[in-house]
Protein backbone atom coordinates (compact mmCIF):
# COMPACT_ATOMS: atom_id res chain seq x y z
CA UNK A 1 0.00 0.00 0.00
CA UNK A 2 3.21 2.48 0.70
CA UNK A 3 4.35 1.83 -2.48
CA UNK A 4 1.27 2.66 -4.35
CA UNK A 5 0.57 5.48 -2.49
CA UNK A 6 3.90 7.00 -3.39
CA UNK A 7 4.05 6.28 -6.85
CA UNK A 8 0.47 8.12 -7.36
CA UNK A 9 1.47 10.97 -5.05
CA UNK A 10 4.76 10.96 -7.54
CA UNK A 11 2.62 10.76 -10.55
CA UNK A 12 0.10 13.62 -9.05
CA UNK A 13 3.68 15.78 -8.38
CA UNK A 14 4.38 15.44 -11.99
CA UNK A 15 0.72 16.70 -12.93
CA UNK A 16 -1.01 18.63 -10.59
CA UNK A 17 -0.94 21.32 -7.81
CA UNK A 18 1.96 20.66 -5.68
CA UNK A 19 1.81 22.44 -2.60
CA UNK A 20 -1.72 20.23 -2.30
CA UNK A 21 0.55 17.48 -2.60
CA UNK A 22 2.68 18.03 -0.01
CA UNK A 23 0.13 18.57 2.18
CA UNK A 24 -1.40 15.57 1.28
CA UNK A 25 1.86 13.44 1.82
CA UNK A 26 2.99 14.90 5.29
CA UNK A 27 -0.14 15.98 7.45
CA UNK A 28 -3.51 14.61 6.23
CA UNK A 29 -2.38 11.07 4.57
CA UNK A 30 0.92 10.29 7.45
CA UNK A 31 0.97 6.42 7.40
CA UNK A 32 1.40 4.75 10.55
CA UNK A 33 4.92 3.43 11.39
CA UNK A 34 5.79 0.00 12.90
CA UNK A 35 5.49 0.35 16.78
CA UNK A 36 8.82 0.23 18.32
CA UNK A 37 9.18 -2.67 19.17
CA UNK A 38 9.78 -4.04 22.58
CA UNK A 39 8.86 -1.97 24.61
CA UNK A 40 11.39 -0.58 26.90
CA UNK A 41 9.56 -2.24 30.44
CA UNK A 42 6.60 -2.82 32.08
CA UNK A 43 3.30 -1.78 30.28
CA UNK A 44 -0.27 -0.44 32.02
CA UNK A 45 -3.03 -1.43 30.27
CA UNK A 46 -6.67 0.09 30.91
CA UNK A 47 -9.78 -1.06 29.79
CA UNK A 48 -12.73 0.29 30.53
CA UNK A 49 -15.15 -2.48 30.30
CA UNK A 50 -14.48 -6.26 30.22
CA UNK A 51 -13.83 -6.64 25.77
CA UNK A 52 -12.01 -3.18 25.39
CA UNK A 53 -8.87 -5.26 26.46
CA UNK A 54 -9.74 -8.08 23.35
CA UNK A 55 -11.00 -5.48 21.17
CA UNK A 56 -8.71 -3.37 21.21
CA UNK A 57 -5.26 -4.33 22.01
CA UNK A 58 -5.34 -8.30 22.67
CA UNK A 59 -2.84 -8.76 20.35
CA UNK A 60 -0.84 -6.14 21.66
CA UNK A 61 -1.31 -8.13 24.89
CA UNK A 62 -0.55 -11.21 23.91
CA UNK A 63 2.90 -10.26 22.26
CA UNK A 64 4.18 -8.79 24.83
CA UNK A 65 3.16 -12.03 26.84
CA UNK A 66 5.09 -13.51 24.42
CA UNK A 67 8.03 -10.95 25.25
CA UNK A 68 8.23 -11.58 28.53
CA UNK A 69 7.28 -8.02 29.30
CA UNK A 70 5.54 -7.49 32.56
CA UNK A 71 2.09 -6.31 31.81
CA UNK A 72 -1.31 -5.15 33.99
CA UNK A 73 -4.48 -4.96 32.94
CA UNK A 74 -6.77 -2.50 35.24
CA UNK A 75 -10.36 -3.04 34.17
CA UNK A 76 -12.48 0.65 35.52
CA UNK A 77 -15.85 -0.46 35.60
CA UNK A 78 -17.84 -3.40 37.17
CA UNK A 79 -19.16 -3.95 33.37
CA UNK A 80 -22.79 -4.17 34.58
CA UNK A 81 -24.12 -2.68 31.59
CA UNK A 82 -25.69 0.48 32.62
CA UNK A 83 -29.23 -0.90 32.52
CA UNK A 84 -28.43 -2.59 29.05
CA UNK A 85 -27.83 -5.71 30.29
CA UNK A 86 -29.75 -8.69 32.61
CA UNK A 87 -29.29 -8.59 36.42
CA UNK A 88 -26.33 -10.31 37.40
CA UNK A 89 -24.29 -9.07 34.43
CA UNK A 90 -21.68 -7.53 36.09
CA UNK A 91 -20.18 -11.58 37.89
CA UNK A 92 -20.90 -13.09 34.74
CA UNK A 93 -18.73 -10.35 32.85
CA UNK A 94 -16.08 -10.74 34.81
CA UNK A 95 -15.70 -13.95 34.19
CA UNK A 96 -15.67 -13.50 31.09
CA UNK A 97 -12.78 -10.88 31.27
CA UNK A 98 -10.90 -13.00 33.58
CA UNK A 99 -11.12 -16.02 30.69
CA UNK A 100 -10.41 -13.57 27.78
CA UNK A 101 -7.01 -12.59 30.23
CA UNK A 102 -6.55 -16.48 30.56
CA UNK A 103 -6.84 -16.89 26.57
CA UNK A 104 -4.05 -13.63 26.27
CA UNK A 105 -1.39 -15.66 28.76
CA UNK A 106 -2.29 -12.04 30.92
CA UNK A 107 -1.85 -13.12 34.70
CA UNK A 108 -2.06 -9.68 36.37
CA UNK A 109 -5.03 -7.60 36.43
CA UNK A 110 -7.10 -5.35 39.21
CA UNK A 111 -10.28 -4.44 38.68
CA UNK A 112 -11.27 -0.59 40.01
CA UNK A 113 -15.51 -1.53 39.72
CA UNK A 114 -17.28 2.09 39.55
CA UNK A 115 -20.65 1.87 37.67
CA UNK A 116 -20.84 1.01 34.15
CA UNK A 117 -21.83 4.05 32.22
CA UNK A 118 -21.26 6.38 34.95
CA UNK A 119 -17.54 7.51 34.85
CA UNK A 120 -17.19 10.96 35.11
CA UNK A 121 -14.01 13.63 35.12
CA UNK A 122 -13.75 13.29 38.99
CA UNK A 123 -11.44 13.03 41.54
CA UNK A 124 -11.94 9.65 42.74
CA UNK A 125 -11.61 8.41 39.13
CA UNK A 126 -8.27 10.28 39.22
CA UNK A 127 -7.03 9.24 42.02
CA UNK A 128 -7.66 5.62 41.70
CA UNK A 129 -6.02 5.87 37.79
CA UNK A 130 -3.26 7.78 39.21
CA UNK A 131 -2.21 5.11 42.47
CA UNK A 132 -2.29 2.51 39.60
CA UNK A 133 0.25 4.22 37.53
CA UNK A 134 2.22 5.09 40.70
CA UNK A 135 2.34 1.37 41.84
CA UNK A 136 3.20 -0.15 38.56
CA UNK A 137 5.74 2.23 37.25
CA UNK A 138 5.11 1.85 33.97
CA UNK A 139 7.00 2.75 31.02
CA UNK A 140 4.17 2.70 28.38
CA UNK A 141 0.36 3.15 29.50
CA UNK A 142 -2.51 1.75 27.17
CA UNK A 143 -5.95 3.01 27.25
CA UNK A 144 -9.14 3.99 25.04
CA UNK A 145 -9.18 7.00 23.11
CA UNK A 146 -10.43 10.55 24.35
CA UNK A 147 -11.92 10.85 20.57
CA UNK A 148 -14.22 7.48 21.52
CA UNK A 149 -18.15 8.12 21.01
CA UNK A 150 -18.37 6.58 24.56
CA UNK A 151 -18.45 9.15 27.89
CA UNK A 152 -16.70 6.14 30.05
CA UNK A 153 -13.73 5.58 27.21
CA UNK A 154 -13.28 9.56 26.97
CA UNK A 155 -13.22 9.90 31.01
CA UNK A 156 -10.51 7.14 31.51
CA UNK A 157 -8.32 8.37 28.83
CA UNK A 158 -8.84 12.03 30.65
CA UNK A 159 -7.63 10.45 33.43
CA UNK A 160 -4.71 8.47 32.01
CA UNK A 161 -3.36 11.12 30.29
CA UNK A 162 -3.25 13.02 33.83
CA UNK A 163 -1.61 10.36 35.53
CA UNK A 164 1.26 9.92 32.47
CA UNK A 165 1.64 13.66 32.90
CA UNK A 166 2.21 13.22 36.55
CA UNK A 167 4.68 10.16 36.53
CA UNK A 168 8.35 10.69 34.84
CA UNK A 169 8.23 7.01 34.22
CA UNK A 170 5.71 6.57 31.76
CA UNK A 171 7.51 7.56 28.26
CA UNK A 172 4.73 6.93 25.50
CA UNK A 173 0.69 6.82 25.54
CA UNK A 174 -0.90 4.28 23.63
CA UNK A 175 -4.81 4.98 22.65
CA UNK A 176 -6.24 2.03 21.12
CA UNK A 177 -9.42 1.60 18.59
CA UNK A 178 -12.76 0.55 19.62
CA UNK A 179 -15.29 2.44 19.24
CA UNK A 180 -13.96 4.20 15.52
CA UNK A 181 -11.25 4.30 13.88
CA UNK A 182 -8.25 6.48 14.93
CA UNK A 183 -5.84 8.71 13.12
CA UNK A 184 -2.88 6.14 14.00
CA UNK A 185 0.34 6.81 13.87
CA UNK A 186 1.94 3.40 14.51
CA UNK A 187 0.61 -0.23 13.95
CA UNK A 188 1.44 -3.52 15.31
CA UNK A 189 1.95 -6.49 13.33
CA UNK A 190 -0.32 -9.22 15.36
CA UNK A 191 -0.85 -11.73 11.76
CA UNK A 192 0.56 -14.58 14.23
CA UNK A 193 -1.92 -13.56 17.08
CA UNK A 194 -5.44 -12.79 15.52
CA UNK A 195 -6.29 -16.01 16.37
CA UNK A 196 -5.62 -16.01 19.81
CA UNK A 197 -6.98 -12.59 19.78
CA UNK A 198 -10.47 -13.21 18.22
CA UNK A 199 -10.29 -16.37 20.86
CA UNK A 200 -10.30 -14.03 23.67
CA UNK A 201 -12.83 -11.21 22.55
CA UNK A 202 -15.04 -14.67 22.23
CA UNK A 203 -15.00 -15.56 25.90
CA UNK A 204 -17.47 -11.96 26.39
CA UNK A 205 -20.17 -13.71 24.91
CA UNK A 206 -22.61 -11.29 27.17
CA UNK A 207 -21.15 -8.60 24.61
CA UNK A 208 -21.31 -10.69 21.39
CA UNK A 209 -25.18 -11.44 21.65
CA UNK A 210 -25.96 -7.97 21.01
CA UNK A 211 -23.45 -6.67 18.89
CA UNK A 212 -21.48 -8.52 16.35
CA UNK A 213 -17.59 -7.33 17.52
CA UNK A 214 -16.13 -10.68 16.39
CA UNK A 215 -17.11 -9.77 12.71
CA UNK A 216 -16.17 -6.21 12.99
CA UNK A 217 -12.80 -6.67 15.28
CA UNK A 218 -11.38 -9.13 12.47
CA UNK A 219 -12.27 -6.76 9.71
CA UNK A 220 -10.42 -3.94 11.25
CA UNK A 221 -7.13 -5.91 11.64
CA UNK A 222 -7.37 -6.76 8.91
CA UNK A 223 -7.64 -3.47 7.05
CA UNK A 224 -5.26 -2.15 9.83
CA UNK A 225 -2.45 -5.17 8.52
CA UNK A 226 -2.40 -3.62 4.95
CA UNK A 227 -0.45 -0.84 6.57
CA UNK A 228 2.18 -3.58 7.49
CA UNK A 229 5.89 -2.68 5.86
CA UNK A 230 6.36 -6.19 5.72
CA UNK A 231 3.73 -7.74 3.66
CA UNK A 232 2.42 -11.21 4.53
CA UNK A 233 -0.47 -13.42 3.39
CA UNK A 234 -3.71 -12.55 5.87
CA UNK A 235 -1.56 -9.88 7.56
CA UNK A 236 -3.46 -8.28 10.76
CA UNK A 237 -2.74 -5.53 12.84
CA UNK A 238 -3.50 -3.46 15.46
CA UNK A 239 -3.01 0.87 15.07
CA UNK A 240 -2.39 3.12 17.96
CA UNK A 241 -2.45 6.43 18.28
CA UNK A 242 1.20 6.89 19.98
CA UNK A 243 2.38 9.93 21.80
CA UNK A 244 5.20 10.86 24.04
CA UNK A 245 6.05 13.16 27.68
CA UNK A 246 7.88 15.79 25.02
CA UNK A 247 4.74 16.51 23.67
CA UNK A 248 2.89 16.30 26.72
CA UNK A 249 1.45 13.46 25.37
CA UNK A 250 -1.30 15.34 23.29
CA UNK A 251 -1.99 14.61 19.46
CA UNK A 252 0.21 15.36 16.80
CA UNK A 253 -1.04 19.37 15.52
CA UNK A 254 -1.84 19.99 11.48
CA UNK A 255 -3.89 16.68 11.53
CA UNK A 256 -6.96 17.23 9.46
CA UNK A 257 -5.93 20.55 9.13
CA UNK A 258 -7.79 21.95 5.89
CA UNK A 259 -6.35 22.76 2.51
CA UNK A 260 -6.05 25.85 2.65
CA UNK A 261 -8.16 28.13 -0.36
CA UNK A 262 -6.25 28.02 -3.85
CA UNK A 263 -3.79 25.38 -2.86
ZN1 LIG B 1 -15.78 -0.02 26.43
Amino acid sequence: MKRSIAAWLERRRATSNAPAVAALEGELCALPEPLPWPPPGPVLVFAPHPDDEAIGCGGLLLRLVQAGVAVRVVLVTDGSGAGGLPAGAAQVREREFHSSLARLGVTDHVMLGFPDGELVASAPLFEAIDAQVRAFTPRWVVGPSAADAHRDHRCTAQALRRAALAHDCVQMSLEYETWGALPATHVLDITDQLATKLAALAEHATVLVQMDYARATAGLAQYRGLLLREKRAQAAGEAFVCTGRDTGFAWPTGWGRPIEPGK
